[in-house]
C-alpha cells in the first residue's frame, strides 16, 4: 500500500540476493494521508498499544497553540505521541494538520533509535516552527509544555 514500503523491500530482496542479512521493522514505516489537513502516523495508536499489552503515556498538543501554525493561520490539528510507560520509550505517533508527512520524519527517527520521550524532547527546535509542537508534545507526557497547559 505504501511506495517507500516497496522501496525499501525491493533494497530488502536485493540485499537478500547478495547474501546480506536483512532486519526491516514493520512497526516502523510512517503512513500518510494527503487530505487537508495531512494525517501522519508511525507506530501504534495509543488503543493499538494497550491492545498489544504495552502499557503507555501518551503526549498531546494542539496546534493551535503552536505560534507558527497561527502564523500560517492553519492551526487545525494536533501532534499526539506514545510512549511505553515505564520505560518511556517513544514507541509511535500521529500527526493531523498542516505539514504532518515532513513533521512525521522526527518520531520516525527517534523511535528507530530507541529515544525516551525526554530524549526526544530535549534538543532545541527554533521558533517559530510546527516543530516546537513535536517538542511539546513529548513534555505533555512528563510536565506542563510551555504553550499550553497540558492533557
Ligand atoms: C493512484 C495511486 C496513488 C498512490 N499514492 C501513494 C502515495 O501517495 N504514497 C504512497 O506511499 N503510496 C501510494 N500508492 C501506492 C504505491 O504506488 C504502491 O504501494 C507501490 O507502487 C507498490 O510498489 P510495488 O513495487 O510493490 O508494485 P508496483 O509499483 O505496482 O510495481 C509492480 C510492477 O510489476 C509489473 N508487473 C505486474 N505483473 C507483472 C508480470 N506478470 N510480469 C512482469 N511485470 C509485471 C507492473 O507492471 C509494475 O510495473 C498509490 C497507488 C495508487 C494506485
Amino acid at each position: 500500500m505504501l511506495a517507500h514500503e516497496a522501496m525499501m523491500e525491493g533494497a530488502a530482496v536485493a540485499d537478500c540476493l547478495a547474501g546480506e542479512t536483512v532486519d526491516i521493522e514493520e512497526n516502523l514505516i510512517p503512513a500518510v494521508v494527503f487530505t487537508d489537513p495531512e494525517i501522519a502516523t508511525v507506530g501504534p495508536s495509543p488503543a493499538e498499544a494497550e491492545e498489544a499489552g504495552i502499557s503507555t503515556v501518551v503526549g498531546r498538543f494542539p496546534l493551535s497553540a503552536n505560534g507558527r501554525a497561527l502564523s500560517l493561520g492553519d492551526d487545525e490539528g494536533f501532534v499526539r505521541l506514545v510512549a511505553e510507560a515505564d520505560s518511556h520509550q517513544l514507541i509511535g505517533a500521529a500527526v493531523v494538520g498542516s505539514e504532518a508527512s515532513e513533521l512525521i520524519s522526527a518520531p520516525t527517527i527517534a523511535i528507530e533509535q530507541g529515544l525516551t520521550v525526554a530524549e526526544f524532547a530535549d534538543p532545541i527546535r527554533a521558533h517559530p516552527t510546527l516543530s516546537e509542537a513535536m517538542k511539546e508534545s513529548a513534555e505533555d507526557t512528563f510536565a506542563i509544555p510551555t504553550h499550553w497547559r497540558g492533557s
